[in-house]
């Protein structure tokens, strides 16, 4: 699933420290003085051939290869960088559920990207004004009326966590009735308009009455 998936390789190293990475594989590492070193899964060799140096990255002396935490996790499972990426993303889940270890903090739970934002959403739909509010209101939101999509149909609104990454859409079923009577009063209201206006256009002796409506709504 994550294969197909964007990865934003920056977003997940700020999110993944190269300790975090260790844990996640699983790797028995002994702290000396700023590094962590033990023996490599792949590579074997003492309990000094894998260093993982906090900020920096690892080094694998059995290979002499080194690099970030992408590709510790690469070098250690044997995959290619972009498929390490994606367990690690798919292992962040399990790994911010677990106790963190001291000086190890879990990584933040939170979407890799957040969702993009619907573009189509209509905040002035008539069906919005029938839920008896009012299109500004909406559109800050960054809510409205999905005419197509997943939502079709529904007044979708989004949802963001607190840094305002957004999550996800919540639809509500606009009702037909709503709908009918939203319509109903816009049309109530065109015939009361105009109605004004021919009254307006017959006080003012203006003989063309689209002239008049459209002064009168000015
Ligand atoms: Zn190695």
């Amino acid at each position: 699933m994550t294969d197909t998936k964007f990865i934003d390789f920056p977003d997940l190293k700020a999110r993944v420290s190269i300790e975090q990475a260790a844990q996640m594989l699983g790797l028995n590492l002994t702290k000396h003085g700023s590094q962590f070193r033990g023996s490599c899964p792949v590579h074997g060799g003492g309990d000094r051939t894998l260093v993982v140096t906090p900020l920096k990255g690892f080094y694998c002396f059995g290979e002499k290869q080194g690099g970030d935490q992408i590709s510790l996790v690469a070098h250690c499972r044997q995959v290619p960088v972009r498929d390490a990426a994606a367990w690690m993303l798919d292992g962040l889940g399990g790994a911010a559920s677990k106790p963190a270890r001291e000086k190890l903090p879990a990584a933040p739970q939170r979407p890799p990207n957040g969702l993009k934002a619907l573009d189509y959403l209509q905040h002035d739909h008539e069906s919005v004004k029938a839920l008896g509010l009012a299109p500004e209101t909406v559109q800050a939101w960054g809510a409205g009326f999905a005419a197509k999509g997943i939502l079709r149909g529904r007044f979708a609104v989004p949802i963001h966590d607190r840094e305002g990454t957004l999550l996800a859409y919540v639809g509500n079923r606009c009702q037909r009735r709503a709908i009918a009577e939203a319509a109903l009063s816009q049309r109530l209201r065109s015939a009361l308009s105009d109605f004004r206006s021919r009254q307006g256009a017959g006080r003012r002796a203006v003989s063309c009455p689209r002239a008049a409506s459209s002064a009168d709504r000015a």
